[in-house]
């Protein structure tokens, strides 16, 4: 049956039992850092649940996934507030509904927009805080309003810098995540040691951050590259690109494909190479991010309740074991 054929009744109905199988896919996911089932099927019932509440609004209850950041945070560390939220990121997955997305932008602001367009990092979203350009203090995500207190954890990555190349007070966000190579390795170790292996690079990361007892994560070979100035004491910044050039220069590890792309046809050609590339990356990305590139007409877009209207990530398709393993569940 078509969504348009439901009634508001049995779309309520369809709504919570999708919000109840997503909730418990996200408890496996985000909780317990060990997914029961592959981030195409979640995107998949997450988008079902997406269309039927467009169409049937009164549906729409707020605890539903659709109005709130996933993760939860774990009990044992310190809670972090984060007072400008941390929140998640829509998601298109065609060539259409991005130029859906860039049209949309286009009509609001008025006039073609340039975007930074960035790999999709496939770890966990950081909080790190500097002052006087000495770490103080990092943190995870957690429900975006609300993290944990990594601190202890995050010393021990070499990527992350103790002590900036300039006494400025920051605060700036990125992705921390797990290298292929590190990923392997950490996988057969659990093996042999009868340990169940981490299902992606993702989940090792978040699980490996996510202990209480830094030396895991030291032993973890865990990198970041950082992306987002928060707040910031020193020179005004105009453009994400020239965010990202101040962040390398004050000494964070930042990745170095992104590139400024006038119209949909560069953004393409990215996509493109990249998609190509993926394999021979040294870390995963599961897309690529398209942000609007003016910082003022990102503050003139604003937010949602969960996403920025400003950036969308583009997804790649399921890599091809996830395809194949597709495959199989469909014939059984
Ligand atoms: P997301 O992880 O898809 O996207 C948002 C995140 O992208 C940001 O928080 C940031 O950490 C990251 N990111 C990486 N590179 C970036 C860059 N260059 N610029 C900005 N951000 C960048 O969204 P989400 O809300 O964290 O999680 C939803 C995702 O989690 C879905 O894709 C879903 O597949 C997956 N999930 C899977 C399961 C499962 O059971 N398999 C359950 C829940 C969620």
């Amino acid at each position: 049956k078509s969504i348009d054929q439901y009634t508001q009744i049995e779309a309520a109905e369809a709504a919570q039992k999708l919000r109840q199988t997503l909730a418990k896919y996200s408890e496996a996911y985000y909780t317990k850092d060990a997914p029961v089932v592959e981030d195409y099927v979640y995107d998949d019932l997450y988008h079902d649940l997406e269309q039927l509440e467009a169409a049937f609004p009164d549906i729409v209850t707020h605890d539903s996934p659709t109005q709130k950041v996933g993760d939860q945070v774990l009990p044992g560390f310190k809670k972090v507030i984060h007072a400008i939220p941390m929140l998640s990121m829509g998601d298109v997955f065609s060539e259409a509904e991005l130029a859906t997305f860039d049209n949309r932008l286009q009509k609001n602001i008025g006039q073609p927009i340039e975007y930074n367009v960035e790999l999709k990092i496939d770890g966990l979203a950081i909080d790190l805080i500097y002052e006087k350009g000495r770490f103080v203090r990092g943190a995870t995500r957690g429900n975006g309003t609300i993290g944990e207190d990594i601190t202890q954890n995050l010393k021990t990555i070499k990527a992350i810098p103790q002590k900036l190349t300039k006494p400025v007070s920051i605060e700036v966000r990125g992705e921390c995540y797990m290298p292929k190579a590190a990923f392997a390795a950490l996988n057969t170790k659990r093996e042999a040691q009868g340990q169940p292996p981490f299902a992606n690079p993702r989940n090792a990361a978040a699980g490996s951050l996510r202990q209480l007892d830094a030396q895991v994560a030291a032993d973890r070979n865990l990198s970041a590259f950082m992306y987002t100035i928060v707040t910031f004491d020193d020179v005004q910044v105009t453009t994400q690109h020239e965010a990202l050039e101040v962040l390398a220069e004050l000494g964070f590890n930042v990745n170095p494909t992104a590139e400024v792309c006038q119209d949909m046809m560069a953004v393409q050609a990215f996509i493109a190479r990249y998609q190509a590339m993926r394999d021979a990356l040294e870390y995963g990305i599961d897309g690529v991010v398209l942000k609007v590139n003016d910082l003022a007409l990102q503050r003139q877009l604003g937010n949602t309740v969960k996403v920025p209207r400003w950036e969308i990530a583009y997804k790649f398709p399921p890599e091809e074991a996830a395809t194949i393993v597709r495959d199989i569940e469909w014939t059984i």
